[in-house]
């Protein structure tokens, strides 16, 4: 195995957030208490709960504060929330939620679309969030929407991640988060971009979002498992996709990411057996067949 591989890699686990987000039946508030727990035995510790989105827009994320007032914090886990305003932040202090999320997209129209704002504006509204969440003693993941192309645009120059990742750093993130939002990554640009993010950061850590849209998520994981990035954002059974995304398809799935890993001698620490159980359940409670390809392979399922 080449040196620069990890030996863990973290899972940042986000079927309550982007898995569940554009889902048409409403996931209730003790269900997704039950399913961090039942995730949290099988071995996850950083887990993203919700975003602090208008509940208009992301009905699935109306109960957001109650969950976050309802959740039994364990020791250990990352509990973490994706803030996309000034008054989604003030909400998340309120539910003192230690570990927040704040993305720029690297895409002009999808700004538009998804914040109102054009990219400029973004970044200057992301400055003073990471800055106020950072006073408020949250840790921060900075991260670029669309970092390796966008459904409306196309290619994205890996220029303007850079320049977005530079400007973060300015603001001490814990964490800086590339996004493939759209599912355009492929595995060579993914080594490439990573390896110019790495030398802008230095120490900080690097974390990477990957959709499936085009079937090449694990692939992408494996380029960046080469580069030595060690956290990845999955979400059980590969639900998932932006509802400002035309075609957005499934966020990779966690069972057969951790599957690929173990299989390949990495640890995650998590209990696959554990986990596609609590997926098995999780899906009959959806009422549909999730996309994961080793959910179903079990002989006893
Ligand atoms: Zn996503």
């Amino acid at each position: 195995m080449q040196s620069n591989v990890p030996q863990k890699i973290t899972i940042h686990e986000v079927v309550l957030r982007d898995g569940i987000q554009s889902e048409k039946k409403l996931v209730s508030t003790k269900e997704k208490v039950t399913l961090t727990n039942d995730l949290i035995k099988c071995g996850i510790r950083r887990i993203e709960l919700s975003s602090f989105v208008n509940p208009r827009l992301v009905p699935q994320m109306a109960d957001t504060d109650e969950l976050w007032g309802t959740i039994d914090r364990k020791k250990g886990i990352v509990y973490a929330a994706l803030i996309l305003s000034e008054k989604g932040l003030d909400r998340a202090i309120q539910c003192k939620v230690p570990h927040v999320g704040i993305y720029v997209s690297a895409s002009e129209t999808h700004s538009r679309k998804n914040s109102n704002m054009s990219v400029a504006e973004a970044v200057k509204e992301a400055r003073r969030l990471i800055s106020k969440a950072r006073g408020a003693g949250m840790e921060v993941r900075a991260g670029v929407m669309n970092a390796f192309g966008c459904a409306y645009e196309g290619n994205v120059a890996s220029g303007r991640v850079l320049t977005l990742v530079r400007d973060f750093m300015k603001r001490e993130p814990d964490e800086i988060c590339l996004a493939d939002t759209s599912g355009m990554a492929n595995p060579l640009q993914v080594k490439k971009t990573v390896k110019r993010v790495q030398d802008i950061v230095g120490a900080v850590p690097i974390s990477l979002h990957l959709h499936n849209t085009r079937g090449l998520g694990l692939a992408n994981v494996w380029a960046a498992v080469t580069e030595g990035i060690a956290i990845f954002d999955t979400s059980l059974g590969g639900l998932g996709g932006c509802p400002f995304i035309p075609g957005a398809r499934g966020n990779i799935a966690t069972e057969d990411t951790v599957n690929m890993l173990h299989e390949s001698g990495i640890k995650t620490g998590i209990d696959l057996d554990k986990l596609i159980d609590t997926s098995l359940c999780f899906e009959q409670y959806m009422g549909q067949t999730f996309p994961a390809a080793v959910l179903h392979l079990r002989p006893s399922s």
